[in-house]
């Protein structure tokens, strides 16, 4: 098959990989009529995180079952089916409690690659959610969005504990961004202020459910949330950055007593004085997308949420590079490729 492997910061190519098969007994094999590029593969892409070897790249992904190994008992061939970038059992105590991004099993999808044709997904009866039928292409890019961004900004805003009434406040208009002013809306949040300063992200954000933008970054963005919140600050912000900038910029944006829903993969230290006089709950982490795929693709299979929207780009698998580029450069919000 072919699948993307990032060799060195800045290049990444197209190859011939290796065809997977089934390793354990609980695997599937999908096949991918879509793959994507994520903000977090730009860590690496950038150099911030060391690319110490060829890397396969890629944790998005939605495809239709080829095999499934013998073990599998809900997982069928030739049903469509969408997973998380955590594979897990969705049996044990912590997938029960709702975290299967931290299930004692977990599987790293990322390190198996899903920029490519086919992909290996372990775990299948506990990873993989199937629609009711293969959908229509048209609902593939927003089976595709839940995957990641859509779960993740909706873990957001039930971490961050949107509902109705509150006054929301989203750090970062990336697609995780935008697709948290998607959930906040869906949660029923009265106010919902996103800093922006992309004209294209702003317009989407408003299609979301945005009802002000701000453009203020850093400190000064904080305090036009408290002049828009009577002095007090949000209830509830959602980061979704990963920079101790944009995660002091959502404490700040946050009143006593408020929560901060943080999903941007955080890089670099915060000072432990500010958090302790915010006075505000903190929860985030790898969002346990999984939780949210049953709810979320029903809301998307009754074309009641279209976060596929987020989706601005689409090129052929053999253009990964040009879809790295365009992200990389901020002239994509996300890249959809088509194999
Ligand atoms: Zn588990």
């Amino acid at each position: 098959m072919r699948g993307a492997v990032l060799h060195a910061p800045g290049d990444v190519r197209l190859e011939r990989r290796e065809d997977p098969t089934i390793v354990e007994s609980t695997d599937a094999i999908i096949r991918l009529p879509a793959t994507c590029i994520c903000g977090s593969d730009l860590w690496s892409y950038r150099g911030i995180e060391a690319v110490e070897a060829p890397a396969p790249m890629g944790h998005e992904y939605v495809g239709i079952v080829e095999a499934v190994g013998s073990a599998v008992t809900t997982i069928k061939p030739g049903q469509f089916v969408i997973g998380s970038f955590f594979a897990s059992d969705n049996t044990c105590e912590i997938c029960r409690s709702g975290y299967q991004s931290s299930c004692i099993h977990r599987e790293l999808m990322g390190a198996i690659g899903t920029q490519a044709e086919l992909a290996r997904v372990p775990l299948a009866d506990g990873t993989l959610v199937a629609t009711p039928e293969v959908p229509p292409d048209d609902l593939v890019p927003s089976f595709l969005a839940a995957s990641d961004v859509l779960g993740t900004g909706w873990f957001a805003a039930v971490a961050a504990e949107v509902a109705p009434g509150k006054t929301v406040a989203v750090v970062g208009d990336g697609a995780v961004g935008l697709l948290a002013v998607l959930a906040a809306r869906h949660l029923g949040g009265e106010r919902i202020i996103v800093m922006s300063r992309h004209e294209p992200r702003q317009k989407l954000a408003l299609e979301f459910g945005a009802t002000d933008i701000i453009e203020e970054r850093g400190d000064e963005g904080a305090a036009r949330i408290k002049d828009l919140t009577g002095g007090l600050g949000a209830h509830s912000v959602i980061e979704a950055v990963g920079t101790p900038e944009s995660m002091l910029q959502a404490i700040h944006a946050t009143r006593p007593g408020g929560h901060v829903g943080y999903v941007g993969v955080t890089h670099g230290d915060l000072p432990g004085d500010e958090l302790f006089f915010s006075h505000t709950h903190l929860h985030g982490g790898p969002a346990p997308v999984r939780r949210f795929l049953p709810q979320l693709i029903d809301l998307i299979w009754n074309r009641k949420i279209d976060p596929g929207k987020v989706f601005d780009l689409t090129l052929p698998l053999d253009q990964v590079a040009d879809g790295y580029r365009a992200m990389d450069e901020r002239r994509a919000i996300k890249t959809l490729l088509c194999p």
